[in-house]
């Protein structure tokens, strides 16, 4: 038989070259997109001088678009969303209709760390310019609502004159450092991170030459057994470790990251000691900057350079190109439970210092507080004696240095101030992102929705006694923001259908995330339960019926997500 089939090329056909991934050190600095673009053309921390000399003075109308909705960032400046536009035009208008004409505010706190001056100082600027709104974020910052632009330098002025700042708070920038909120003051600290976290500010923070990361580049640092910083989720982490050849010092991970690809940090197998830590936070920070991909923001982070790397080769970069030595070989960090850590890390509930003294940690709703309560806690803690104060990643906060005899009248005061130090598993556990409240990319409320299911939770289910730590994390998008993988209840906002069929806010059911129960071994992230959707008002429901049947199933020494 005759084969009619037209011949076979005998060679392939040649390849299409890769599309570069704006690798700066591999494919030049040419920008490909706008916000690479808008970025080299004038240096984002700049734009203080602008915002100082002209639109303060101007007004909003006066800021172009770059500025207003790329470079204002860089100060910790966002456009707040407009009241009453509903989550399901979320997506169909343009950013410009979503938003009013007032920012969110983000007040930088490294490490979580506030004088009772420094909390008074930021008290004085909600209550004056930010109609009184103040929430703690689940890293360990500020954020005011309702500032105008005309107020802005006068607030830089308060902040800084007490040693605060917004500098690189939001942008493409090495973001707020989270840190230990008991360095330097727990009795079974194995290291104090706050050198670390002191040089790394003072030295790097505000430096033009980090300024213009691909994309945010976010940093934790532990001296804790607890293992309090949710580290595997941050780019570049530091977690003490006792070595048994160097001593104590840091165990280095990196490439963590959640939104809507999450993925796990992954140790360098590298010891660094807390004189070496900040140097290799910097070569770290200029592996991003140098070989990050840059051409889609969505595969912007670290972990995207990461997953295609490998941690050896990470790690052989680190040390060739930027430290110029090698590293050590680390040791892993043992888990919480196998040292009897058997809560979620977040330091609520009192405990000894080091110095005899105690710390007393206390559980806002959902990180919701307001200028006025955080002057009256300034107050409080400077009359039991406590002139510092802590955040937690959490969106707790702890009052520390207060003597034992001051300890219950110190707790007496906080409930008043609706601070719970002996909260219920349910006021405790929750946390939630700003939501459709101020978020232009919200489609669902989170922090009034969460706070009423915590007092409903507490009504239902107090006849159960004492029940472990549930975290319920409450996402107002598909951003994560409030960590929604990392829970043991993880909801995510969306549009559902009730059961007349009515689309109403409602969320997604993430379950079994386990970073911030320290007691799982097995740190992981949470799966989503296909098609398992509650509205929002019907999160008290289920999760009563999670919790109940926990109750009657469980062993007593499982947690939630096992
Ligand atoms: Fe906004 Fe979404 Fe982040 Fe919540 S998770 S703060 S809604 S971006």
């Amino acid at each position: 038989m005759v084969n009619t089939a037209p011949a076979q090329p005998t060679t392939r056909p040649t390849k299409r070259p890769a599309r570069p991934n704006g690798q700066w050190k591999v494919d030049g600095t040419a920008p490909l997109n706008h916000n690479e673009e808008f970025k080299q053309e004038s240096d984002p921390l700049a734009v203080r001088d602008r915002i100082e000399r002209i639109y303060a003075r101007e007004g909003f109308d006066s800021i172009p678009g770059d500025d207003l909705h790329g470079r204002f960032r860089w100060w910790g400046l966002y456009t707040q969303r407009k009241p009453g536009i509903d989550g399901g035009r979320t997506a169909t208008l343009e950013p410009h209709e979503l938003e009013d004409r007032y920012f969110m505010l983000r007040v930088r706190i490294d490490g979580g760390a506030l004088s009772t001056d420094q909390l008074r100082t930021i008290a004085g600027i909600s209550t004056e310019f930010g109609r009184g709104s103040a929430d703690i974020t689940d890293r360990q910052n500020i954020q005011l609502h309702w500032i105008e632009v005309e107020s802005v330098p006068e607030i830089w002025r308060r902040l800084e004159a007490v040693g605060l700042s917004t500098t690189e708070a939001c942008g493409d920038v090495p973001r707020v450092i989270l840190g230990s909120p008991v360095a330097g003051v727990a009795k079974d600290e194995l290291i104090d991170p706050t050198p670390v976290i002191d040089e790394i500010q003072e030295r790097f923070i505000g430096d033009p030459a980090l300024a213009n990361l691909p994309r945010k580049f976010k940093s934790a640092i532990t001296g804790h057994p607890s293992l309090d910083v949710v580290h595997e989720i941050n780019d570049v982490s530091f977690v003490a470790v006792d070595h048994p050849e160097h001593g104590i010092g840091y165990d280095v991970w990196v490439g963590g990251a959640l939104s809507t690809t999450p993925r796990l940090a992954e140790r360098l197998d590298a010891f660094v000691s807390a004189e070496e830590a900040p140097e290799v936070w910097h070569g770290v920070v200029r592996i991003f900057r140098d070989y990050g991909y840059r051409r889609l923001r969505n595969k912007a982070r670290l972990k995207f350079l990461l997953a295609d790397w490998g941690v050896e080769k990470f790690r052989q970069v680190l040390e060739d190109e930027y430290l110029g030595y090698r590293l050590r070989d680390g040791v892993e960090p043992p888990s919480p439970s196998s040292l009897g850590y058997d809560g979620p890390g977040d330091h609520v509930g009192v405990h000894e210092q080091h110095d005899g003294r105690f710390y007393v940690g206390a559980a806002p709703t959902v990180g919701r507080v307001s200028g006025e309560t955080l002057a009256r806690l300034a107050d409080l803690a400077e009359a039991h004696g406590s002139r510092r104060v802590r955040l937690t990643p959490q969106q707790k906060l702890l009052v520390l240095d207060v003597a034992q005899d001051q300890v219950e009248s110190l707790i007496t005061g906080l409930a008043e101030l609706g601070l719970k130090a002996r909260p219920s598993p349910f006021r405790r556990g929750t946390i939630a992102c700003t939501g459709i409240e101020y978020c232009k990319l919200a489609i669902v409320e989170t922090k009034a929705t969460s706070a009423a299911a915590i007092t409903q939770l507490e009504e239902r289910l107090g006849d159960l006694g004492s029940l472990k730590p549930l975290s319920l994390h409450v996402n107002g998008c598909p951003n994560s923001c409030a960590r929604i993988q990392t829970a043991d209840i993880g909801l995510k906002g969306q549009l559902v259908l009730d059961d007349d069929g009515n689309q109403v806010p409602g969320f997604q059911v993430h379950l079994g995330g386990g970073l911030v129960s320290p007691d799982r071994d097995d740190a992981g992230l949470g799966r989503t339960v296909r098609g398992l959707k509650v509205t929002a008002d019907g999160i008290a429901d289920y999760v009563e019926r999670v919790v109940r049947r926990y109750d009657a199933d469980h062993d007593g020494e499982e947690s939630f997500a096992e």
